[in-house]
């Protein structure tokens, strides 16, 4: 076979896998569409944020009962949880929240950041 020939087979063949694997990340992840991450505590919603997020702020976020806080940082297009008084700290160590079946959970504190579901018109 021709190595030119050969070269293109293999330029378009991972063209095609690329713009394959693109669809198919799009498909899972739908950035179409604007989606909404919230903030919840004790299942109240505290904040709403449009995702990606467009703001640079820290948050912080007490308990009701005050003996517990949380802060919670919008960076970057997207949201962590940056520090918290909770003593494992899984919340913090889950990093930025990035996908839809992994929110960012602190026990301890009863808070959550997470994706809103799909808001039926
Ligand atoms: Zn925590």
């Amino acid at each position: 076979m021709d190595k030119r020939l050969l070269i293109l087979l293999i330029f378009v063949g991972v063209i095609f896998c690329g713009s394959g694997g693109y669809l198919l990340w799009q498909h899972f992840h739908q950035p179409e569409g604007q989606r909404t991450v919230e903030v919840v505590q004790d299942n109240k919603v505290l904040y709403t944020f449009v995702y990606p997020t467009v703001e640079e702020k820290t948050i912080r976020i007490e308990s009701p009962d005050g003996t517990s806080w949380n802060e919670v940082r919008l960076h970057d297009g997207t949201i962590c949880m940056s520090d918290a008084c909770c003593p494992d700290l899984t919340c913090v160590h889950t990093g930025d929240l990035q996908y839809e079946d992994l929110p960012i959970v602190c026990l301890p504190n009863t808070l959550v950041i997470r994706f809103a579901g799909e808001e039926s018109p």
